[in-house]
């Protein structure tokens, strides 16, 4: 891609949610108004450094236990963010060396790190493309013409803290279903969502903060996030607060989040 493009699309005197996230997670690819609106959000909800942490460990748990118990070896992540290692690719491709992924995201910040994206191991592919959820049939045939993905064998479907940007006015649960429509038996969903169940008062004030800034969002109740799931076998422990979903040791000296830091609703569905 060209400097010019990435002029024409970089919208920097705006917040964008790719690029906060970036900060929450301890990174430095996001500019001064993100930073601003990032601090922002962390004066009313302290807990979105943990949030952003356990959301990552969910993905690797995810990525390792879908191609270790379930024989995954090709992924489809839609609101990949701004690279953060371990990559999903490096988790997958650390359990499969042959492991594929497709990764997608709307912002061209994304695309301009694209790169740290696809470097994959000489026996597994990787690739990105720009896309936006909100139009699935699109995004699919652009998965489809990257040719990393065989739509025969079963695909993991990882919608990682992006569904929370899609509001219930844009028809989520439809994108996820036509999303999964393309994939065989034995695919899989991965998926994390932001909830305010633990603490509403606190989430309305980053509810407010994010629309303001010009990002709609819609942090959904545990009910709502499981219909997402809905067709699928949930593999246990069925959607759960991210550090509760088949949890790792939590550091040496024990201390382990509370519910209302992670306020993250996790969970893996297998297509059956
Ligand atoms: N999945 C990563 C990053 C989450 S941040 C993780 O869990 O660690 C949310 C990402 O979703 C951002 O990169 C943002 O650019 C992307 N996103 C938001 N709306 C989107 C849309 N409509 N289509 C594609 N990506 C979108």
């Amino acid at each position: 891609m060209t400097n010019s493009q990435a002029g024409r699309d970089l919208d920097t005197s705006r917040p964008h949610s790719a690029r906060m996230y970036d900060y929450y997670l301890g990174g430095k690819d996001h500019f001064e108004v993100d930073k601003q609106a990032a601090e922002a959000v962390a004066g009313a909800y302290p807990g979105i450094f943990v949030c952003a942490r356990e959301n990552r460990a969910f993905m690797h748990r995810a990525t390792r236990i879908l191609a270790q118990e379930y024989g995954i070896r090709q992924w489809l992540d839609v609101g990949t963010g701004i690279p953060t290692e371990p990559n999903l690719h490096q988790v997958a491709q650390s359990v499969v060396p042959e492991a594929r992924v497709v990764y997608a995201d709307n912002d061209p910040l994304v695309l301009k790190y694209a790169e740290r994206l696809m470097r994959s191991t000489p026996q597994g592919r990787t690739t990105y493309i720009e896309a936006d959820v909100n139009d699935p049939e699109s995004l699919l045939t652009a998965v489809a013409a990257s040719e990393v993905l065989d739509f025969d064998r079963p695909v993991a479907l990882s919608l990682n803290a992006l569904m929370h940007f899609i509001t219930d006015a844009q028809d989520p649960y439809g994108i996820v279903g036509r999303l999964l429509d393309a994939l065989p038996t034995g695919s899989a969903l991965a998926l994390s969502h932001c909830t305010p169940d633990f603490d509403p008062a606190t989430w309305d004030k980053v509810t407010a903060i994010y629309t303001d800034a010009g990002t709609p969002v819609q942090f959904r109740a545990q009910k709502d996030v499981a219909r997402f799931f809905a067709g699928l076998d949930l593999i246990d422990p069925g959607v759960s607060v991210g550090h509760r979903w088949r949890p790792a040791a939590h550091g040496s000296d024990g201390a382990e989040p509370t519910d209302a830091q992670v306020s993250l609703w996790t969970g893996v569905g297998i297509k059956r």
